[in-house]
This record gives structure tokens, C-alpha cells and sequence, in this order.
């Protein structure tokens, strides 16, 4: 399967200037990434994840930490469990219906819906059923 992401879209830059391109990685969850990918090439399409290391302005899209101002201790996005994701293409309710379809193929546990993103995380639901939510 291809890379299709940069560590530096899973992480936020404060991670990523002081581990970089190598130690990053230790901030990945690397079930969650692996069925990311997975959801990526199924869908066929560019996943916006974290893009400031292309000028964009999503840090806090992957992994968390207690420095952003969107941090929550119980958020999955504090485990490195949740990705919030914008698709180059479709629109989030597009993906959104696209998760809720086929998200025990990609082992997907919790989907929120979003008005302009769609998040996704990989909590463990003892039925293997979709937690879906609305903030
Ligand atoms: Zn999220």
C-alpha cells in the first residue's frame, strides 16, 4: 500500500519540531493508521488530515496534546485513536456515509458528523458496533 501521509499530517508541529521525520512516528497509533490507510485507498481520494506543514492552518487533526485548545483527556484524538478528516472531492457527509456503510471492514469504532470535517476513531466497542455522535 502506498505512504499517502507525511507524519507530520498525523502529529501537531510541536511534536513534530522536536521528534521529526523519525520520532514522530512514535506518536502514531499504528492500529488506527493502519485502517486509516486502508479507508484512504478505498476511498480513492486526498485525506486532509493536518496540512501546516504545507502553509494550511489544521494542526490538532491527529494526535493531541494538552497544548491544544481543543485537548480533551477523554478525547480519542489523546490516544492518537482519532482523525478528523477533510476530503479532497467529497463532501463530509459523503465520506460520513461512506464510514457508517463499511466501517467494520476498516474496524472503525466512532464517527462523528461534522458539518465540515468528518472524524473518525478507532475506541474499543465490545459489540464491534459504530458509536456515532453529533457535538
Ligand atoms: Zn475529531
Amino acid at each position: 500500500m502506498k505512504a499517502y501521509f507525511h507524519v507530520a499530517e498525523l502529529v501537531p508541529p510541536g511534536i513534530y519540531r522536536r521528534f521529526g521525520d523519525l520520532r514522530s512516528w512514535n506518536f502514531v497509533n499504528r492500529y488506527a493508521f493502519g485502517h486509516l490507510k486502508e479507508l484512504r485507498e478505498y476511498v480513492g481520494r486526498p485525506f486532509i488530515i493536518n496540512n501546516y506543514r504545507n502553509g494550511g492552518p489544521r494542526e490538532w487533526s491527529g494526535f493531541r496534546t494538552p497544548d491544544s485548545p481543543y485537548f480533551s483527556p477523554t478525547s480519542q484524538h489523546s490516544i492518537a485513536n482519532a482523525y478528523d478528516i477533510i476530503c479532497d472531492g467529497l463532501a463530509p457527509q459523503e465520506l460520513q456515509e461512506i464510514v457508517k456503510k463499511h466501517y467494520r471492514r476498516f474496524r472503525i469504532g466512532g464517527l462523528e458528523l461534522a458539518p465540515a470535517w468528518t472524524h473518525v476513531d478507532w475506541r474499543y466497542n465490545l459489540t464491534g458496533d459504530l458509536v456515532v455522535f453529533k457535538v
